[in-house]
C-alpha cells in the first residue's frame, strides 16, 4: 500500500507557493523537503503569473499610479509571509479550529446509482459560514493583521463575500467596511442583517445601477482615501496583481485536501473534476493541484435564462479580452468595451469577467469552458437534495448540473465536484420562484 503515501505530506505546502515551483526539476517547500516537480518541464500551468502579474496574457496590474506602491507593498509582504512558518502555522490552525477544515469528500451513492458514473463532492458547504469563501478571506485578513491594517474594505453583490469578510473581521478584531449597491441591499436582505451583527459598517451605493460595478467603484474611493491603515479585500481570483494568484493560493487548500482524500477513499485520481465558475476562486482553488494530472477539467459558467438574448454570463464562453477592475481577462463588453450587464439565477456567478488564470487554461486547452442554465441548475438543485441530504448553493449546483451532465454521457467515470456552498440562503427564492418540483 505504498502508493498512499504519494500524497501523504502534500496538504499544506501548496497553499502558499509563490515563486517556489518556477518550472525548476526539485523544489524546496516550506518545510526544507525536495518535492520532485520533473512534470512542470513539460507543463508549464503552474509558473504563472510572471513577475508583472501576467497569466499567459491575462491578468496584469492596470490601476492608478497611487495604488501601485500599495500593491507593491502587499505583494511583496505576501511574497515573504507565504513562506513564513509563523503565518502558515497560524493559518492551519484557524483553518483546522475556527473553520473545520478538513472538509469531507463525499461519495453519493444515489445520485451515482441513479447515473451510473460515480460522482463526488468536495464539501466546501461544511467550511464555516457555508461556503469556500472563508477560506480566502481568513487569509487575507490575516495578512492585513501581519501589514498592521485596522480596517477591511471591500464591495459585495449578493452579500457572500461581505458575510466571510465581515466574519474573518470579527475574528481578528478589524473594522470592516462592505460597499453595497442599493438594488441588491434590498434583494440579499439577510446578508445586509448578518454583516451587521458581524459588527461591519455596510455602505450603501445609490449611484448608477446600485448594484456590483458601483459597489466596487466606492470601495476602490473608500481605498484610496486610506491605503495606509486600510486593505482591500477582493472576493475572488480578479483584480489587479497580487490578487488573483493571492486568492488562489489561499483556496489551494480545496484541491490539496480533495486529491489526498480522493485517493485514500479510492486509490486513483479522479476521471474528471468540475466546479462552477463566477470569478473563478473555488474553481481555482480545486483546480490548480490537478493541472498536472491526467484528468479531464471542466469549469462551469452561468448559461441563465437565455445564450441568445445575453442574459447570462458566461464570460469565457462568450467574452472577448478586454479590461475591466484593473485586470485584463475575457469579458462580457460591449463595442465600447463597456461591460455588459450580466444575469444568472445564482447571484454569485453574476460577474462579467473572470480570473485571468482561467483565460490562460482555456487558451491553452488544459480546462473546458462550459455552461449550464437556469433550468438546469434548479433541477439539480433539488436532485441534490432529495438524493443526498445536501441542499447546495445555487451557484454549486451549476456544477452538479453539469457532473449529471457528464454521468449520462459516459457512466464508468468518477467524477469530483466541488461544493461550492450550502444553499440555505437560496431557499425562500428557489421556492418563491420555481415551487417545489411536485407542484409544478
Ligand atoms: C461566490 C460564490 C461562488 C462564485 O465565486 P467563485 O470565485 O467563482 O468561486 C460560487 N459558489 C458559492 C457558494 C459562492 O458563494
Amino acid at each position: 500500500m505504498g502508493k498512499t503515501r504519494r500524497y501523504g505530506r502534500q496538504p499544506e505546502i501548496g497553499s502558499f507557493t509563490v515563486s517556489f515551483d518556477n518550472n525548476n526539476k526539485t523544489s524546496e517547500n516550506i518545510w526544507g523537503f525536495h518535492l520532485k516537480l520533473s512534470f512542470m518541464a513539460e507543463k508549464n500551468f503552474k509558473k504563472y503569473p510572471d513577475a508583472g502579474g501576467f497569466f499567459h496574457e491575462y491578468g496584469g496590474a492596470f490601476i492608478p499610479p497611487v495604488l501601485e506602491s500599495e500593491m507593491k507593498k502587499i505583494c511583496d509582504a505576501y511574497t515573504s509571509l507565504s513562506r513564513s512558518h509563523k503565518f502558515i502555522a497560524e493559518l492551519r490552525s484557524i483553518r483546522k479550529h475556527y473553520q473545520g477544515r478538513p472538509t469531507p469528500v463525499y461519495y453519493c451513492n444515489r445520485l451515482s446509482e441513479k447515473y451510473g458514473a460515480r460522482i463526488y463532492l468536495k464539501r466546501e458547504d461544511l467550511n464555516h459560514s457555508g461556503a469556500h469563501k472563508l477560506n480566502h478571506c481568513m487569509g487575507e485578513a490575516l495578512l492585513a493583521k501581519y501589514l498592521g491594517k485596522k480596517k477591511l474594505i471591500a464591495e459585495t453583490g449578493a452579500g457572500q463575500h461581505g458575510v466571510a469578510l465581515a466574519t474573518a473581521a470579527a475574528y481578528f478584531g478589524l473594522e470592516c467596511e462592505i460597499h453595497m449597491g442599493d438594488v441588491d441591499m434590498a434583494k440579499e436582505y439577510p446578508n445586509v442583517v448578518r454583516m451587521k451583527i458581524l459588527g461591519a459598517k455596510v455602505v450603501p451605493v445609490t449611484h448608477g445601477l446600485k448594484t456590483l460595478k458601483e459597489a466596487v467603484d466606492s470601495a476602490f474611493e473608500a481605498y484610496l482615501k486610506d491605503p495606509e491603515t486600510s486593505i482591500y479585500c477582493i472576493g475572488s481570483v480578479v483584480g489587479p496583481h497580487p490578487f488573483p494568484m493571492m486568492v488562489r493560493d489561499f483556496q489551494r487548500v480545496v484541491g490539496i485536501e480533495a486529491k489526498e482524500q480522493f485517493f485514500e477513499m479510492t486509490g486513483s485520481m479522479p476521471d474528471k473534476l468540475v466546479a462552477c465558475v463566477g470569478g473563478g476562486s473555488n474553481a481555482m482553488g480545486l483546480f490548480y493541484d490537478f493541472l498536472e494530472e491526467n484528468c479531464e477539467i471542466y469549469g462551469v459558467e452561468p448559461g441563465g435564462r437565455s445564450m441568445d438574448t445575453g442574459e447570462h454570463a458566461a464570460s469565457l464562453t462568450f467574452g472577448t479580452p478586454g479590461i475591466l477592475h484593473g485586470f485584463k481577462s475575457y469579458l462580457l463588453q460591449d463595442e465600447k468595451g463597456q461591460p455588459l450587464p450580466v444575469y444568472s439565477v445564482a447571484s454569485g456567478l453574476d460577474y462579467p469577467g473572470v480570473g485571468p488564470e482561467h483565460c490562460m487554461l482555456k487558451d491553452f486547452q488544459r480546462v473546458k469552458y462550459v455552461t449550464a442554465n437556469d433550468r438546469e441548475c434548479i433541477d439539480a438543485f433539488f436532485e441534490l437534495s432529495r438524493l443526498e441530504g445536501v441542499i447546495p448553493a445555487l451557484e454549486s449546483a451549476h456544477a452538479v448540473a453539469y457532473a449529471v451532465k457528464l454521468a449520462k454521457e459516459d457512466p464508468n467515470k468518477s467524477i469530483l465536484v466541488n461544493l461550492s456552498g450550502r444553499g440555505d440562503k437560496d431557499i425562500d427564492f428557489v421556492l418563491e420562484k420555481y415551487g417545489l418540483p411536485e407542484e409544478r
